[in-house]
This record gives structure tokens, C-alpha cells and sequence, in this order.
């Protein structure tokens, strides 16, 4: 029995959880997943979820009043989004069975807004359920992550894979980085990549300059599928594990600030004094 599976068991014997942690897998599953359980939890109908009912329908359509979603507007989750969804679960009315909270990439919620929830998992409302989703559930403050059950998802296979094939190679099999790389352009991607790897076998760092422009989100996709690309080389001991260290700190630097082109070349620098890197 799968994860979700025991969450619908749950459910079924009304012994739910009020917060769950969805991880692992893409986004997009997991936003999937939690509708899915929306629609089980309120369908009209005694086989659920039957997708056809009023409620499933609101529910899939985005149009349910007690399904709500929290995403970060800019760069965090913050408490002001937080306080409205309080506001709205604590309301004694509701049209449904169940009220159900998905709060998108959970690990950016600010401390304050997760202090919060902290509040409201000590005294949560009936019929309610509280779903994290993240993709980092180290990024959720420990005490917020022990009070939620842990519903992991594995990642797809390669037969599972809906993204196209080049973009399972690319992104490792590692959904929303493949959903970045496609809307980036699977050519332009591959191409960086390879000009990178060229830049560093011939042991000319001022070569990633040809790299640009790129602007930062670009730049950190490169970086985040030159991970993918140096961890299968790790893996045939043909680089130092080292080197994935390396572009972890130089995905964090670009995250923070620094410009992309410096960072890349300061990357491309420390790759080939580690011995530069086969093209592939
Ligand atoms: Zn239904």
C-alpha cells in the first residue's frame, strides 16, 4: 500500500491526521494527489471520489469554498495568507464535508506564518485538514514537521514520466526541474550545457562568457541539471564527489546574490583544477 493509500484508509476510518506533509516527486503530483483527496473527502457520491458530483467538480475546476490554496507570493509564504485561511477555517459554516488547506511549496512559508500554523495544529477545527506540500521538508521548521504525518511520494519511473524523454535524461528524472528546463527550451539547455562542459575540458574558463546572457532563474536550471549530469559521472568515478559540493555552493550563492556569470566562471574554475569532465 502506497502512502496515499494509507491517507485514504485514514481518512475512510475517520482517523485522519489534521496536517499532512506531502514530499518528494514534483510539485505537480503533489498538487494532484491533494485534490484527489479534496474530492474523496467531500464527494456526494458512496464511491469516491466519482469525480462527476457538484463537489468533485468544484473541486477540479478550482472553484470549491472550502478547498483552499496558499502559494507564495513573491518569494514566501507569509502570515497575512496565513491569517485568511485561519480566518476562514474557524468559521462554524462550511458547504462541504471536509475543508481542505494546501499550502504550496511549504518550505517558504516566513517563521512567523509557520508559528502560526504552529498555533492552529494545537487547536485545530473539525473536519479539517491541513496539507504541506514541498519538495524540501527539511525547509519546514521541525517543530511544524513533527506535528504533521509524513506522506512521501515516489518519483516517477521512466515509464510513469509525462514530460518527454530528453527531459528525463536532463532533469534526472526530477519533475519540476524538468518542468523549468522544458519552458527554458530543452535546445538551449542542452546546448549551455555542453558548451559549459566544453569551456571546462579545454581548460578555459573564460570560455563560459560565450555561455551568456543569462539571467539568474537561467542560470540556476544550467546549474541544477549540471548537477544531474556531474552526479551520473560521480557515479562512474569519473569526477570527485567534491564537485557536486561545489555546485551546491554555487546554486546557494546564486539563490542569495551573486552574479551568474561569476558564479559560473568561479564554478568552471574549481571543475578544472579538479580535472575538468567528460562531455555528455
Ligand atoms: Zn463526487
Amino acid at each position: 500500500m502506497d502512502n496515499l493509500s494509507l491517507v485514504r484508509k485514514a481518512a475512510a476510518e475517520n482517523k485522519l491526521a489534521h496536517f499532512l506533509l506531502f514530499h518528494g516527486s514534483g510539485t505537480e503530483e503533489r498538487h494532484k494527489a491533494a485534490l484527489d483527496l479534496a474530492c474523496l473527502l467531500n464527494c456526494e457520491e458512496v464511491n469516491s471520489p466519482c469525480r462527476e458530483c457538484s463537489s468533485c467538480k468544484k473541486i477540479s475546476s478550482g472553484n470549491h469554498p472550502d478547498v483552499h490554496i496558499l502559494k507564495p507570493l513573491k518569494t514566501s509564504v507569509g502570515i497575512e495568507q496565513v491569517m485568511q485561511m485561519q480566518e476562514k477555517i474557524y468559521r462554524k459554516h462550511f458547504e462541504g464535508k471536509f475543508r481542505i488547506c494546501l499550502i504550496e511549496e511549504a518550505d517558504k512559508l516566513t517563521l512567523p506564518a509557520a508559528n502560526a500554523l504552529l498555533k492552529i495544529s494545537e487547536d485545530p477545527p473539525d473536519n479539517t485538514l491541513i496539507i504541506l506540500s514541498t519538495s524540501n521538508g527539511e525547509g519546514i521548521i521541525s517543530t511544524l514537521q513533527s506535528r504533521a504525518q509524513s506522506v512521501y511520494f515516489s518519483f516517477p519511473t521512466r515509464q510513469e514520466w509525462k514530460y518527454g524523454s530528453e527531459s528525463y535524461d536532463l532533469s534526472g528524472g526530477d519533475p519540476d526541474l524538468a518542468c523549468k528546463i522544458n519552458d527554458l527550451g530543452i535546445e538551449k539547455v542542452k546546448q549551455s550545457l555542453s558548451s559549459y562542459l566544453e569551456a571546462v575540458n579545454a581548460a578555459d574558463f573564460l570560455k563560459v562568457y560565450s555561455l551568456f546572457p543569462l539571467e539568474k532563474d537561467e542560470t540556476l536550471i544550467l546549474i541544477q541539471a549540471l548537477a544531474v549530469n556531474i552526479r551520473e559521472q560521480v557515479i562512474r568515478k569519473e569526477v570527485s564527489p567534491q564537485l557536486l559540493q561545489e555546485i551546491g555552493r554555487t546554486a546557494e550563492a546564486l539563490r542569495k546574490q551573486a552574479n551568474p556569470r561569476l558564479v559560473l566562471e568561479v564554478l568552471a574554475l574549481k571543475h578544472i583544477e579538479m580535472g575538468g569532465s567528460k562531455i555528455g
